[in-house]
């Protein structure tokens, strides 16, 4: 029985090692990755429910490797571990705001979302790089949201709060993302002012099947709209969730309904234009 119990943990130190390796391989890849230039944007639009019209995308991630184009959630992580996610995130931020700053130049009254991860805003230089990436590419303050989600305010609440008010003052929109799955969501919003909620895919999901799911999103709406702020769901895929949507008089929307996440010469494509809803 000892030998087994030893047989055990040997094969988990060598998992387990495989496993740290394997991370490590990641990182450093995902650095050169970086340098050879092998991140790439994709914009989603967000669409306001009542006009149809695209008032602003939001940026998405993607890592080109072999031909494909692989989602975010195969390197967030890893960079976020390694640290990569702070000159990643710069990356991200900047080739954004030049992109929209250049459609907005010709009249198209089109807003920008950004997702932050939280190491990003905790580390020291961010509210300076914001201002500097925003000098640089010509895009005015109140044309750029940044989504944060709950995990920011959780992990490290005073000091994520006291950045997001600065970063505020600069101008730019604050967003919470996933809106409703931290247990803590409406102590936020005491302690930090947001000019956005966006509501998770999983109430919008059962929004009309589940009537505690839709209770409770028909009271995300209307708290979001008694604090002046816009509502945003997420993951809206189906006709009818967006007419109960549209009912509970929820202002945006955004999903694979509307539009799916699409390279920049596909948003161009869009300029002025409504989304087919
Ligand atoms: P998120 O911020 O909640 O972004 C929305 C995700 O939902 C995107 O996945 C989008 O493609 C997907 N989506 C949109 N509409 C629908 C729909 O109707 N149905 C379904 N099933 N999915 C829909 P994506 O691009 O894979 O991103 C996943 C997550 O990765 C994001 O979730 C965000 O947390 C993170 N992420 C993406 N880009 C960035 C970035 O530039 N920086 C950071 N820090 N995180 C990012
Ligand atoms: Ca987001
Ligand atoms: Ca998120
Ligand atoms: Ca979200």
């Amino acid at each position: 029985a000892k030998e087994s119990t030893a047989g055990r943990l040997e094969v988990y130190a060598a998992h387990m090692h495989a496993t740290v390796v394997r991370r490590l391989e990641l990182q450093s890849e995902l650095r050169q990755a970086l340098a050879d230039g092998d991140f790439t944007l994709e914009y989603q639009p967000v669409v306001n429910l009542e006009t149809s019209q695209v008032t602003a995308v939001e940026a998405l991630v993607r890592r080109r490797q072999d031909g494909r184009l692989i989602p975010p959630d195969e390197f967030i992580g890893p960079a976020e571990e390694s640290g990569l996610i702070v000159p990643l995130g710069e990356w991200i931020l900047r080739e954004a705001c030049q992109r929209v700053a250049i459609w907005r130049v010709s009249d198209w009254d089109i807003g920008l979302a950004v997702n932050l991860s939280v190491k990003q805003i905790l580390s020291p230089r961010f509210v300076q790089t914001v201002q500097d990436v925003l000098d640089d590419s010509g895009l005015s303050a109140d044309a750029l949201t940044l989504e944060v989600d709950e995990e920011v305010l959780l992990e490290n609440p005073g000091e994520a709060v006291e950045r997001l008010s600065e970063l505020r003052e600069l101008g730019v929109r604050l967003a919470i993302d996933d809106f409703g799955m931290g247990y803590a969501s409406l102590a936020h919003l005491r302690r930090l002012r947001v000019d956005e909620i966006k509501i998770d895919p999983s109430f919008t999901r059962d929004v009309g099947a589940d009537s505690t799911v839709t209770l409770l999103t028909h009271t995300i709406i209307r708290l979001g709209q008694d604090l002046g702020m816009q509502v945003v769901a997420e993951g809206i895929e189906q006709p009818d969730q967006l007419e109960r949507l549209r009912a509970m008089g929820c202002g945006y929307g955004q999903g694979f309904l509307m539009a799916r996440p699409m390279a920049a010469e596909g948003v161009e494509s869009l300029v002025g234009g409504e989304a087919n809803i």
